[in-house]
């Protein structure tokens, strides 16, 4: 259904699909056969990526979806559905059903409970100000963690579904660097067509398994790196890493000499819940409709830090073997890591457990406290694996709207 290139590199953690799956990926770059050649050279493996973009026509009745074309941005939206996102894919689905109905231009500002603790609905504040209320006989949270945090502790003093005071805890975001090289090898090579997906066609998946097993490493979990380096837009993404010099006729042939011999790193690994890092209601400020916002607290513990030094010492070593300099200074990993928030992968608020002491919803979703209140986006993860959290929401999702579907069936709900 989302459609996704890649291969099957039987690597741990990394499953592979049935036969048939998979899409082909797209011919790797000059520059990430570059990479893939330093990297496997230190024992590192490198391999087609995986993404949620057709190589191949998807023919479904409410959602026709076309192959990739290789020529515009993804991330300011698909307008063929190649890459696949709500607008082109689950909407269409969705309202091809004849069974959903799509409110917009609506802030939902609160969950509605009757007397006996189970939700009656959502309350929302419509374009013109006015509140209006939906009645439900159960209620999917799936705003995003933190605002999915934010209405439950917006819907009753202390918080809706928050016995065990945990909503808005444990906040978690993916770990982020970059480092670029310069690669004189890259220097001058012949111009053509390089744009292809957006995203990289080759990836580098974690690989120090064993290592961290035998207690080697310094810190817990691990990190992938998604590789840049093509001819784009000059000045948009890699540049000319300072090497061009002067000006008039000398400055314009620097550019075209150095332009395309630029490799990035971009490292993104995992977090751990800290006590530290977590979101509340601010006493204060409020949005434009009158519904208190959050604020955040935030501090990455030594596991990140100490994982961000070893991506970057790592992406070093690469653009070393391959006879590179890293372009700029290499910061200390406490100055190099993103601040919170910023690679926009924040799960953990409303997260899922065995017991309802020290969680907020069950195994599938279900709010301990409200029956039928269910939550289905990443608030439930209980630590941020390195793999980007988009998918394994949606599978979470389908898993647990089957359990709620199954007990509505059953007149559970
Ligand atoms: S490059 Fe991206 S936006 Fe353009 S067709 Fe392919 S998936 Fe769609």
């Amino acid at each position: 259904m989302i459609g996704v290139y890649g291969t099957n590199a039987g690597l741990e953690n990394h499953p592979d699909s049935s036969p048939g799956i998979l899409h082909t990926p797209p011919k790797p770059r000059v520059t990430e056969l570059m990479i893939k050649a330093g990297a496997n050279a230190l024992g590192i493996p490198c391999v087609p990526a995986r993404y949620a973009v057709l190589t191949k026509p998807i023919d479904d009745p409410h959602a026709p979806r076309q192959a990739c074309f290789y020529a515009t941005p993804c991330g300011r939206g698909c307008a063929i559905g190649a890459a696949f996102q709500s607008t082109t894919s689950l909407l269409p689905m969705a309202m091809g059903t004849g069974k959903a109905r799509i409110v917009t231009n609506a802030m939902v500002s609160r969950i509605v409970t009757g007397a006996d603790g189970k939700a009656t609905g959502v309350e929302y504040v419509g374009k013109d100000g006015t509140r209006h209320f939906v009645k439900a006989r159960a209620v999917v949270l799936a705003a995003s963690a933190c605002e999915s945090a934010r209405l439950l502790l917006n819907s009753r003093d202390g918080g809706l579904a928050n016995s065990s005071g945990q909503v808005g805890k444990n906040l978690m975001d993916t770990t982020g660097t970059n480092v670029t090289g310069h690669i004189p090898a890259l220097e001058n090579r012949p111009r053509y067509n390089e744009d292809g997906a957006e995203m990289a066609h080759l990836y580098i998946p974690w690989w120090l398994y064993k290592e961290q097993a035998a207690g080697k490493l310094d810190f817990p979990r691990g990190y992938h790196y998604e590789i840049v380096g093509r001819f784009g837009q000059p000045g948009a993404g890699l540049g000319l890493g300072g090497n061009e010099d002067g000006y008039g006729a000398s400055l314009k042939e620097d550019a075209r000499r150095y332009y395309g011999a630029q490799l990035g790193f971009t490292v993104r690994g995992e977090m751990i819940p800290n006590s530290n890092s977590y979101c509340e209601l601010d006493p204060q400020m409020k949005d434009k409709f009158g519904i208190p916002v959050l604020r955040f607290h935030w501090k990455w513990s030594d596991h990140e830090t100490r994982q961000i030094a070893h991506g970057m010492q790592t992406a070093k070593d690469m653009i070393e073997r391959l006879g590179g300099k890293v372009v700029g200074p290499l910061l200390p990993p406490e100055q190099a890591i993103a601040v919170g928030g910023w690679i926009i992968h924040e799960v953990g608020t409303t997260r899922m457990g065995a017991s309802a002491a020290d969680s907020v919803t069950d195994s599938f979703g279900r709010t301990w406290d409200v029956d039928n209140l269910v939550v289905a986006d990443g608030g439930v993860f209980t630590t941020n694996a390195h793999k980007n959290p988009t998918l394994t929401i949606m599978a979470l999702a389908w898993r647990n709207m089957d359990r709620l579907a199954d007990r509505m069936r059953k007149g559970e709900v």
